[in-house]
């Protein structure tokens, strides 16, 4: 399904993929639209042929990360900014999260006594770490791109948290974005992203995931 509609400055896109065109390059989209083509420089596109268009569609892509971490870096390290300004919701979430994720670990790795590890990906402060994952992983890794939110998430997680006869721990805290964090192989038995993949371009999430980073088949992965 196709819509039109505004990107947040006014201007008016014919689809959604055409919106995407331009903010991230052509080289990220299958077909060169009209939007396409009068976002890109004309010059660089005619001179240089594919060329120059995959050196504007990287420029595309980095603009679009660095505005990201520009507006991430303006705001505040709080439940109510990692939410934007909908902290009201956290219980609900954390409470959906937890509904999800029970059965499954029951079904995937039984009940029986076990080690288990997690990444949260584009962690914030460790809000999802801290009310959720360590209930359930015996260790939890954060990769954070935000410096400040990483630091808060630090400061709140020290310790353990005793869960029954487990002594739960968040382990690592990495200060670097997902397109360009490299996993340790075959360590996590849990890929948790939350509020957090709208950042990446489909390729670029695709990549991450099935990539040789993870090595990770699409039939394990649960929408
Ligand atoms: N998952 C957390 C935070 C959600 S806010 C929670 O639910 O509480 C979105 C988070 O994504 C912010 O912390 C932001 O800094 C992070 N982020 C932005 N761009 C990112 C990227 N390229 N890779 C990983 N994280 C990113």
């Amino acid at each position: 399904m196709d819509s039109c509609g505004f990107d947040s400055t006014g201007r008016e896109f014919s689809s959604a993929a055409e919106m995407w065109a331009h903010e991230i390059g052509v080289a990220a989209t299958a077909p060169a639209s009209a939007a396409v083509a009068e976002a890109a420089p004309a010059s660089a596109a005619a001179s240089n042929g594919d060329a120059g268009e995959e050196a504007y569609g990287d420029g595309k892509r980095k603009e679009w990360y660095s505005k990201a971490i520009s507006y991430w870096q303006g705001v505040e390290a709080s439940t109510e900014g990692v939410l934007g300004g909908y902290g009201c919701v956290n219980d609900v979430d954390v409470k959906g999260s937890d509904a999800f994720l029970r059965p499954l670990l029951a079904e995937r790795f039984g009940t029986a006594k076990r080690h288990l590890v997690a990444l949260d990906c584009g962690s914030g402060i460790g809000r999802v770490t801290k009310n959720f994952l360590l209930r359930h992983f015996n260790e939890v890794d954060l990769v954070e791109p935000v410096s400040h939110f990483l630091e808060a998430a630090r400061e709140k997680l020290t310790g353990c948290m005793e869960v029954g006869q487990d002594t739960n721990k968040a382990a690592n805290f990495y200060c670097v974005p997902l397109q360009d964090f490299t996993p340790e192989e075959g360590r996590y038995d849990v890929i948790w992203i939350q509020w957090c993949i709208g950042q990446l371009p489909d390729d670029d999430f695709v990549s991450f995931l099935t990539g040789q980073r993870l090595g990770l088949n699409l039939m394990d992965f649960l929408f």
